[in-house]
């Protein structure tokens, strides 16, 4: 038997041990906790670990763990975000991972210009998985920066990617080194309005590989809870 707190200290020891291996060793890796399917005591539990930056895929769920989840959680959402939901995160989220399309950034950049806040967004980038619906393609990543850059109200801080899964996480590596140059190869162009700080990818089972080829951010699930 294993707790959550002994499984969150073993990722942080993983974690560590691939920035050494990465390009930027001394950069900081933010780990973002998956909590979807997970009730409130289970959260309880990643919270005493210190682990307060948590992240869900649907807005619903969100909502719900919101009023029941201690409030020195700090929330991001990670999954696909429709524009009719936005409303109902724009006060409760701290960074949304999944920006994808201009309908989407236009009803966020109105909704939150009517808070007189910003919002912090990685743009979704699917490079990789033709199957996967969402996500731009890595020709459109530019083009979209360039727009969404100028949006009041939001601020983008970088890209984040959903890896398709390979029984072995070494077959991911050249997506993740690819996510990792589009990254850099942005972060060069200093758009207006386009901070590259964050390159969010990696999850349970190829996060060690994602930070090893740059990621500083992972959003890992299923091993926190693996009890
Ligand atoms: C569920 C999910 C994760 C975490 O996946 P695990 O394999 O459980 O670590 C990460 N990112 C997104 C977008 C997810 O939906």
């Amino acid at each position: 038997m294993r707790t959550i707190a002994e499984n969150i200290a073993e990722i942080r020891k993983n974690i560590e041990a691939a920035r050494m291996k990465s390009p930027n060793p001394e950069q900081d890796v933010t780990l973002v906790a998956v909590t979807k399917m997970h009730n409130t005591s289970e959260i309880a539990e990643v919270l005493a670990a210190g682990q307060y930056i948590l992240g869900e895929n649907r807005v619903q769920e969100l909502l719900d763990k919101y009023e029941t989840v201690d409030d020195e959680a700090v929330w991001h959402i990670i999954g696909h975000l429709q524009s009719n939901k936005v409303k109902y995160i724009t006060d409760k989220v701290v960074l949304i991972h999944s920006l994808e399309s201009e309908s989407l950034a236009k009803e966020l950049s109105s909704r939150m210009q009517a808070l007189g806040r910003t919002m912090d967004c990685l743009v979704q980038v699917n490079i990789a998985d033709e199957e996967s619906k969402f996500g731009l393609e890595k020709e459109a990543v530019i083009p979209f920066l360039k727009f969404a850059g100028t949006l009041p109200g939001i601020r983008i801080k970088g890209l984040m990617h959903i890896a398709p899964y390979f029984e072995d996480p070494e077959d991911v590596r050249p997506i993740f080194r690819e996510m990792y140059q589009l990254f850099e190869e942005v972060k060069a162009l200093q758009l207006p309005g386009v901070d590259m700080d964050i390159l969010s990818m990696g999850m349970s089972h190829d996060y060690q590989v994602a930070v090893e080829e740059g990621a500083n951010m992972v959003r890992i699930g299923s091993s926190i809870f693996a009890i």
